[in-house]
């Protein structure tokens, strides 16, 4: 198991920390560059696909760290999560292993919407990451900061199409060649940490930024169009110090539900949890943000903050008067502090102190680490393919925090695709796309490079048209098959489970629907629940399914012999039951999206000179963002449904 790999895990970090300078090979088929949370996945990824894959990333003992907050999912994040997994990514074993308090978010509303989430030990998570990376086969790690790009120049065969082709290492005359390079770095991409007035370089506290030849590659040498955004997180309380009797408590589930799909129980059992706990701010802690505001530089600049994970500086400026929820979160099983999740600052210390003692669990408190504000270079992500590969620049890809988005989930989403991508280039295969009708990873990428960002993204359910097909309970039946097959990101293991749960799932469905009995004979076997007598005479299996109270244990006791062989997919069939009728009626608009989705628009078309009628407004917005599809066309900011039709109307002419 996990633990006897640490051990060896501990003396290949010391071997591969001193042997920097020393490179096993001078090429490689893909360079990921930062072990963050796409840089991980991104090089496992690459890896799987049979791509010689090289990680280098800043510190080895930082691959896997929770910057932030210590928790994974959550609602539409916990949907990422199943996906990454469901393509044999590593954060959901991830979540498994370092859980240490599960709950499945927003239970009163539909499955589709449930948001599968974990407290998590920080410790155990980098312990996971840097054991499961450090042991992939084709996958080197290597400790070091890179300093520059490896570029050639535009050719007069492909005007405007740089080609990346390794990078240079600081302090180190040896650039390393690659087909394919990802960048990941982050919030370090010309990062400035901010606490009260003083400002420093740093991508994270204790983490230099990133090299500025790097940023000057990507601005002046390739030309793109950079912005920037912020982000901060709180102090981090000694635990001892703080009043839990105060705060409200918030239990996890009784029964932890797992991730990943290959897990059928979590590494915590659940009477090890811990819980979380809620308490609110007061009026005290608006009048010391109101007090501080002139000792506090982040909250005075520019650059856009998250809105769905703001600062408390923001929540109070925006909505005075209100009270707002602080969540009181155990940072690891044995760990000695508390994360005030909901109370990010980034004023002077002695204010931070004053502001935290406001709130009455915390009126003794004490602060272990400041919070801070980081502010930090993206790259804005319609210059990127659906691949994630910068259009303009072949064999270079972005993935995570430096395409505008925050949060592990989405970083590790994009990780992941941007790996299968760069290992597909090195491997002479063509890029694979994933649409916004199969998969919150398709939503999320498409988003970002057809309509870009103007604040941190993060995902939410109501982003995706089709919630109710794309749920997290089937996240296997949508995308593993497919993984394996079609990208090549899947093992034979996962898939073999994955076929084997898909015919069952199968055969299941298929005895529920034979199952077909008249209503009063329904009525006769289940009493308590009201039929409906507006329904046909005959009802089969899954229609009864589809009642409220209606469980799958309940058929299977009335039907054991065709039934009871199921019993381990009970609540998948129940859910698959309730959602056959909206899935059914989705599944005509979805092929009509594919249809429209899947209409390429060559990539050297002339929109500014474009001989069919499209306003001059238009033509700009579609000359700026290129997309590569009809379907992605449709989504720009300012594309008229005529527009559309036009442009459909010149593609199939011109084809
Ligand atoms: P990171 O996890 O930042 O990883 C980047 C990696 O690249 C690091 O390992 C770094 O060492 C490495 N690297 C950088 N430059 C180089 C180089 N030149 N050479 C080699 N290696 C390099 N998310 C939320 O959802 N909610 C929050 O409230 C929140 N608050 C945050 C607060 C702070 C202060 C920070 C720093 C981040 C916060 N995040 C938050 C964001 C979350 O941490 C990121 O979204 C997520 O970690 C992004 O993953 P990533 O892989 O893109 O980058």
């Amino acid at each position: 198991m996990l633990t006897k790999k640490l051990q060896p895990v501990q003396s290949f970090l010391s071997l591969v920390s001193r042997s920097v300078g020393h490179f096993p090979r001078q090429h490689y088929d893909v360079i990921v560059v930062g072990g963050g949370h796409a840089g991980t996945e991104a090089a496992a990824a690459a890896a799987r696909l049979g791509a010689e894959t090289l990680l280098i990333t800043q510190k080895i003992h930082t691959i896997g760290a929770l910057s932030c907050n210590p928790s994974l999912g959550g609602v539409g994040k916990g949907h990422l999560v199943r996906e990454v997994d469901a393509l044999d990514g590593l954060c959901g074993r991830a979540g498994d292993w370092a859980g240490i308090s599960f709950s499945i978010l927003n239970r009163r509303k539909g499955p589709a919407v449930w948001g599968p989430r974990a407290q998590l030990d920080r410790q155990r998570y980098r312990e996971f990451m840097q054991s499961e990376l450090l042991s992939t086969p084709r996958l080197t790690v290597m400790e070091g900061s890179v300093e520059e790009l490896l570029v050639t120049d535009p050719n007069p065969e492909q005007p405007g199409q740089h080609r990346v082709n390794g990078i240079c290492l600081a302090n180190s005359s040896h650039p390393i060649s690659a087909s394919s390079v990802v960048l990941t770095t982050g919030t370090f991409l010309s990062g400035s940490l901010f606490i009260g007035q003083t400002t420093s370089p740093g991508g994270r506290i204790g983490d230099a930024p990133s090299s500025a030849g790097l940023s000057h590659t990507l601005r002046e040498r390739l030309g793109l169009k950079v912005g920037r955004l912020r982000t901060g997180t709180p102090p981090r309380i000694v635990k001892d110090s703080v009043d839990l009797s105060l705060a409200t408590l918030n239990p996890p589930d009784s029964s932890p539900t797992p991730f990943s799909f290959m897990n059928t129980h979590t590494r915590c059992r659940p009477e090890e949890q811990l819980p979380c706990y809620l308490t609110y701010t007061t009026p005290g802690v608006e009048r010391v943000v109101r007090e501080s505001l002139h000792l506090n530089c982040h909250i005075q600049q520019d650059a856009k903050g998250p809105r769905y994970c703001p600062s408390i500086e923001s929540r109070v400026l925006r909505f005075p008067g209100r009270r707002h929820q602080v969540w009181l979160e155990p940072e690891g099983l044995t760990s000695d502090l508390l994360y005030p999740q909901g109370l990010s600052m980034t004023m002077p210390p002695d204010v931070q102190l004053r502001l935290i003692r406001e709130i009455p669990p915390l009126h003794k408190a004490e602060i272990h680490m400041p919070g801070y504000g980081v502010q930090y270079d993206f790259v804005c992500p319609t210059q990127l393919s659906p691949s994630l590969q910068v259009k303009s620049t072949q064999g270079l890809f972005l993935a995570g925090q430096i395409n505008g988005t925050t949060g592990y989930e989405e970083a590790a989403a994009q990780g992941l695709w941007a790996g299968v991508n760069a290992g597909r280039r090195a491997l002479s295969k063509p890029p694979v796309a994933l649409s916004r009708t199969e998969s919150y990873i398709g939503v999320l990428i498409d988003d970002l490079v057809s309509r870009g960002v103007t604040e941190p993204y993060r995902m939410f359910t109501s982003r995706a048209e089709f919630r109710t097909s794309l749920r997290p309970d089937n996240a296997d039946l949508r995308l593993t098959l497919k993984g394996r097959f079609e990208l090549g990101c899947v093992s034979s293991s996962r898939h073999q489970k994955a076929v084997r749960v898909k015919n069952s799932l199968q055969d299941a469905l298929a005895a529920l629907q034979a199952l077909s009995l008249s209503t009063t004979s329904w009525k006769r076997k289940i009493p308590d629940v009201h039929v409906s007598e507006a329904n046909s005479n005959m009802l089969s299996g899954i229609e009864m399914l589809q009642y409220k109270d209606v469980s799958f244990q309940v058929l299977a006791s009335i039907f054991p012999e065709v039934l009871l062989p199921f019993m381990e997919f009970s609540q998948r069939l129940k859910i698959e039951a309730v959602y056959r009728p909206h899935c059914e009626s989705n599944k005509r608009e979805i092929q009509r999206i594919q249809e429209e989705e899947n209409m390429s628009l060559p990539e050297d078309i002339d929109y500014l000179s474009l001989p069919v009628s499209l306003s001059q407004e238009v033509r700009e917005v579609l000359h700026r963002a290129r997309p590569s599809t009809l379907g992605a066309a449709t989504r720009l900011e300012g594309i008229t449904p005529a527009a559309v039709v036009n442009l459909f109307n010149y593609v199939c002419f011109a084809e």
